[in-house]
């Protein structure tokens, strides 16, 4: 189909100083937990975008000098040329398929507190960046810059861009965003300076601008040069002159970047949870700064919707949309919007899965797109898979696992046949979708059901509950059991270890809750299972007008939150809706009126008055009829898959349901699993620092 018309202006080429961009989609720069230990790795996951279409493509930060160092948070480095053969990997394969290769050279400052190479963290002027949160907390307290620390900084920044554009990058960042130094000296909470980098904002700006002409004349204005800089908390400060210190420091920069990549300050706003914040929530932060300059800007707010996008350009707020999260659910998104194929985006559903990847050092994991960061090592494409399959496939069960086991089995040429015993397709997101904030994690099952009933190999069976027998009756070739997983009514004790169900009246789980029980107030909910589902569960009881407290073992509410960066969020949210909170609590008995507690490490006991208990716990994998099938003697093989094989997040049973279905059928020893391993010379050495 050809492309609406109305797209046309995304795909205008726009010029970033000395190179031109093919179009106006950018994706910025994003962890991908992908370091230089897996240089082929990331090189895939980055030209898959740029195969999709994306004009640009650019790195996750990549540290200039081992005075800043991430770890044990997976950090890119540009410190030498086995680093330089690194990322040479991922600028040819990004420049093969038609796209620009950009570098976010990035100095952590005191937000970096170098606990493998053991530099003192740099600062301003000594003020630590969240030292008590989690991930950067640390007893290390940085180091004060002197006149020749900042000579060094800059001169480390020249260094590393000459190495950057010998890797065959075209854009080059200067990054004063989130914390990381250049924008703590911007910022007069952590820049208390005396000297000409300090005190007023033209003094705050000028470490930014030499950066900027550091950058630019190492590489002899060859290399476009772009300034990532965080407004947020800029623009909520005043400025005598100008509209607000935002305005004031955009002001002074206006001529000195070939392009400005604007955002916010936090992770938690910055890559803010659909739960809690809708699409383009950085608009009214960054939208004046085209107002002040002429360089072309680019800024990002999870847009998957091309109307969004093209309203963003006609207002004049942006020149290029930005992607990080839409670039990783969907590489292709700009092919499928240039060939008139908006329907077939698989859009981001802002859960944060992928930023999770980045707090557990590994490589980016996403809830939609089961193949992200499988490019290389499993041979995985987000949009083509073999055509090898013969025969007939029945997938009983139509959550997140089943619906995508069926769309990879149907793309693989398989007659599949999908059963689920529900009016609608979806398992465990039809309800979960439901609960407040969670509308658009219903786009997993939308966008598998779009795509299946497209498909003519594909029949869907909705109402229909198998039993063992109707499943060997029906005779496929192949049955898939993605069953789901059912929540338990279990207390659990001292170190979540499981203890026995709860013998008392209205004690509910989850899946009651589905089927449509609202419990009689006041309510607990007791969540051990610390991801989403309990607070989620207790906004929604909140919003029935319950009484709700909300009791946990961890040590704040929705405690894996933290991970996707919805805990501080969920503790806002309870706030206003008036949920009691109650952490470092185990449940140690119900009677249908008082709910007992033991706090975890004391064992202090208290009570609270409750009517119903909602236990969000443990979830048994629902394998019954997998089990039943073991002993029918079925003509082909059976596989078991998502939830029912192992509960876990949504993400799981999408990747689950797609392995599934890539390697049914397959001998062992035809899938391939490939193993990366870094180029490091044996006369590699770091650079040192004099104390
Ligand atoms: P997952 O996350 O692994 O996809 P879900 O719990 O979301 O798991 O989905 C499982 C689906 O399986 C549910 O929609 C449920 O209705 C369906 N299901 C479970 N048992 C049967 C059965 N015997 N026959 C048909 N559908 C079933
Ligand atoms: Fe979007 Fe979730 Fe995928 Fe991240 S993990 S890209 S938030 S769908």
């Amino acid at each position: 189909m050809p492309r609406d018309p109305r797209f046309d202006l995304l795909f205008e080429p726009v010029r970033i100083g000395p190179k031109t961009a093919r179009n106006r989609f950018f994706q910025v720069p994003h962890a991908s937990g992908m370091t230089n230990a897996a240089p082929h790795v990331r090189a895939a996951f980055r030209a898959t975008k740029a195969e999709g279409g994306w004009a640009v493509v650019s790195t996750g930060a990549c540290s200039v000098h081992p005075s800043s160092d991430d770890s044990p948070f997976p950090c890119a480095t540009l410190w030498d040329e086995a680093d330089v053969r690194a990322h040479a990997v991922t600028t040819e394969a990004v420049h093969a398929a038609g796209a620009l290769a950009a570098v976010e050279l990035w100095h952590g400052g005191a937000a970096a507190v170098n606990r493998t190479t053991r530099h003192a963290p740099l600062s301003p002027s000594g003020v630590p960046w969240m030292a008590t949160h989690v991930g950067f907390m640390s007893s290390a307290r940085p180091k004060v810059m002197d006149a020749a620390d900042i000579r060094d900084l800059i001169r480390w920044h020249a260094e590393a861009a000459v190495r950057a554009e010998r890797a065959g990058f075209d854009i080059l960042y200067v990054y004063a965003g989130m914390g990381y130094l250049p924008y703590q000296f911007l910022m007069s909470d952590y820049n208390r300076r005396t000297d000409a980098y300090g005190g007023p904002l033209r003094n705050r700006v000028r470490l930014v601008e030499e950066l900027i002409d550091a950058v630019r004349e190492a590489t002899h204005g060859r290399c476009a040069v772009a300034l990532r800089i965080s407004l947020q908390e800029l623009r909520a400060r005043p400025s005598a002159a100008a509209p607000s210190e935002a305005h004031e420091v955009i002001g002074y920069l206006r001529d000195a970047p070939d392009l400005f990549d604007v955002k916010m300050d936090y992770s938690t706003t910055d890559c803010a949870a659909s739960r809690y914040t809708p699409e383009s929530s950085h608009e009214p932060v960054v939208d004046f700064v085209k107002s002040l300059t002429d360089r072309p800007v680019v800024g990002v707010g999870r847009f998957t919707s091309p109307d969004t996008m093209v309203s963003m350009i006609r207002r004049g707020v942006l020149d290029f949309i930005g992607g990080a999260r839409p670039s990783i659910a969907d590489p292709f998104l700009p092919k499928k919007i240039e060939e008139g194929r908006v329907e077939d985006i698989r859009e981001c559903i802002g859960c944060n899965l992928c930023i999770s990847s980045w707090h557990d050092g590994v490589w980016v994991r996403c809830t939609q797109n089961p193949t992200a960061g499988e490019e290389w090592r499993r041979g995985w494409h987000p949009e083509r898979v073999a055509r090898d399959g013969r025969g007939r496939v029945l997938v009983v069960g139509g959550g997140p696992a089943g619906l995508e086991a069926a769309l990879t089995l149907g793309r693989r040429g398989f007659d599949v046949a999908l059963a689920d015993r529900a009016r609608t397709f979806g398992g465990r997101l039809g309800w979960e979708s439901s609960l407040p904030g969670l509308n658009p994690w219903r786009r997993v099952a939308d966008y598998r059901l779009g795509q299946l009933e497209k498909m003519p190999n594909v029949m869907l069976y909705p109402e229909s509950a198998l039993s063992a027998a109707d499943v060997a009756e029906f005779g496929a070739d192949h049955v898939v059991v993605a069953t789901g997983a059912r929540w338990l009514a279990h207390l659990c004790g001292a170190n979540e270890l499981p203890a026995g169900p709860v013998e008392a009246p209205r004690v509910y789980t989850p899946d009651d809750l589905a089927a449509g029980v609202i419990p009689e107030a006041p309510v607990a909910v007791f969540d051990y299972d610390n991801y989403y589902l309990g607070s989620a569960v207790a906004e929604h009881l909140a919003g029935r007008d319950r009484t709700v407290t909300y009791v946990t073992t961890a040590g704040a509410a929705a405690a894996w939150g933290f991970m996707t960066n919805e805990q501080p969020l969920v503790h806002q949210s309870f706030a206003r809706r008036g949920i009691a909170l109650r952490t470092l609590q185990i449940v140690t008995g119900f009677d249908g009126e008082t709910l007992r507690l033991a706090q975890i490490f004391s064992g202090e006991e208290s009570r609270i008055a409750a009517r119903s208990l909602v236990i969000v716990g443990y979830r048994a994998p629902g394998s019954a009829l997998y089990d039943a099938l073991a002993s029918h003697a079925l003509p082909g093989s059976l596989h078991l898959t998502g939830d029912a094989r192992a509960p876990g997040a949504i993400v799981h049973a999408v990747y689950q349901g797609h392995r599934t279905a890539r390697e049914l059928g397959l001998a062992a020893a035809d899938i391939a699993v490939r193993r990366d391993a870094p180029f490091a010379p044996r006369d590699f050495q770091l650079p040192e620092v004099a104390e």
